[in-house]
């Protein structure tokens, strides 16, 4: 089966082809550089960057695979969430494509391709606890196949990518700056205690990362040297952090030391992958029971207020079944192809994390101690493939297609903020 994947969510025009299962070409067309120069994605221009070159993109990954448009079986197309703009561009161009050639179309939802991509270089386990972590979204799922994922939890304002991107914004880094953040902290070392660890000390597994992000906005405002740093970094005047340690030679002295830079972009690294990790840990207590030795939220609340710096785990006081008022919540947040899940169900067999955020280099550490602790596999995305992409539209279709699932030309484009119908048509029982 020849599956063509269309990606136009967002500011990546992406497509790719997968033919059972094997990736054969792909073609990426990013419109950071426009949008950069507004420190952010201006819907608009995206809508017509993405109409702009659809065509010319489709062209060229058929050429790239040496196939022609007749050999499609599957169009498959994200169908949000994402920009109502640009899905449209996507969605306009797989139906016409769909109907010239008798292709199935098949409608992806954009946060379980993500999800799924983990499942392209190694085989994916279900049930499995996903995190998606991306410039728009921070959830977790409980994921049962690749058609059903229920929401478990979700971020109540800033994603995590965002608050990247705001604190780059903030220092006068470069859009998107979750990269540039990642790099220069590598470069640097982690203070745990320069900031807190947003919205752990409930039992809940939402988040909430505009504090962090508010708290990285204080630390910048009383510190202009790190703005400064950030302009030596975009101007490639900083004198690498190696050059300013090392004590034989003489610095440059027209290059600006950025190291106190790279150890506050250590520590928000950090900061940003252990509160996902308190919550992605927290989320599978309560789906395999507790890790040993990890302290209770009790613990936790206590240990903070006599002062300690809380930065290890934290997590529920027990495997607990969620409550009435959180089944209601459960139910709210079901239509992104989510239920209510009921409290016999098997544990889960491994953790998935996907979306841009699951590049960061300190996210993939703390995610894999916590595998490893939990003795489950971690399955994450290759870093390119973390963030948008046509391949992981087109595995995604793929794998859907041979469920034997599919949608009529009057499928729905859905903006973000909307849920996801899972409004499949079958074309043979599963
Ligand atoms: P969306 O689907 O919401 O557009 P993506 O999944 O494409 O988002 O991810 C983009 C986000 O990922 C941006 O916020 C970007 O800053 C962030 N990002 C990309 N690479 C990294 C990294 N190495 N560390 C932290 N954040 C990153
Ligand atoms: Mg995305």
């Amino acid at each position: 089966m020849l599956c063509l994947g269309i990606e136009t969510s967002c500011d990546e025009t992406a497509l790719a082809l997968v033919r059972d299962g094997v990736v054969i070409a792909d073609v990426m067309s990013s419109q950071a550089d426009v949008h950069a120069l507004f420190g952010g994605v201006v819907p608009e221009l995206a809508s017509r960057e993405h109409y702009r070159l659809i065509g010319a993109l489709c062209d060229e990954v058929l050429r790239r695979a040496g196939v022609t448009a007749a050999d499609i079986d599957v169009v498959a197309v994200a169908r949000g969430p994402g920009l109502l703009g640009s899905l449209l561009v996507g969605m306009g161009f797989a139906k016409g494509l769909a109907l010239a050639t008798g292709a199935r179309l098949v409608g992806v939802n954009h946060l379980h391709a993500h999800l799924l991509a983990a499942g392209i270089a190694a085989e994916m386990a279900y049930p499995a606890l996903g995190l998606l972590v991306s410039g728009g979204h921070t959830h977790i799922y409980r994921m049962e196949s690749p058609r059903r994922m229920s929401l478990l939890g979700r971020t109540l304002d800033d994603a995590a990518g965002e608050a990247f991107d705001k604190v780059a914004k903030q220092l006068g880094l470069a859009y998107p700056g979750g990269r540039t953040i990642d790099e220069l902290g590598r470069k640097g070392r982690v203070n745990p205690a320069m900031f807190p660890r947003p919205y752990v000390d409930n039992d809940n597994l939402d988040f909430s990362f505009s504090g962090l992000k508010t708290a990285a906005g204080l630390v910048v405002q009383a510190n202009p040297a790190l703005i400064e740093a950030a302009r030596a970094v975009m101007t490639g005047s900083a004198l690498s952090a190696d050059a300013s340690n090392a004590d034989d030679t003489e610095p440059d002295s027209t290059l600006t030391d950025v190291s106190s830079l790279c150890d506050m972009c250590a520590s928000f690294n950090h900061a940003v992958a252990d509160t996902l990790r308190i919550k992605l840990e927290r989320a599978l207590a309560r789906e395999n029971g507790p890790l040993p030795g990890t302290p209770t939220v009790a613990a936790r609340k206590k240990r903070k207020k006599s002062g300690a710096v809380v930065v290890d785990a934290g997590q529920a006081a027990s495997p607990c079944p969620p409550t009435v008022p959180e089944h209601a919540a459960l139910a709210a947040h079901a239509g992104q192809g989510g239920e209510v899940p009921d409290t016999h169900r098997a544990p889960v067999r491994a953790l998935v994390a996907a979306g841009g955020v699951a590049a960061n280099s300190y996210v993939r550490e703390a995610l894999g101690d916590l595998a490893m602790r939990a003795g489950l596999p971690l399955l994450l995305p290759t870093p390119a493939l973390c963030t948008d992409n046509g391949i992981m539209v087109a595995h995604a279709g793929w794998q859907l297609a041979s469920l034997g699932l599919w949608h009529d030309l009057a499928l729905e484009a859905i903006p973000r903020g909307r849920s996801i119908p899972d409004d499949f048509t079958m074309f043979r029982s599963v």
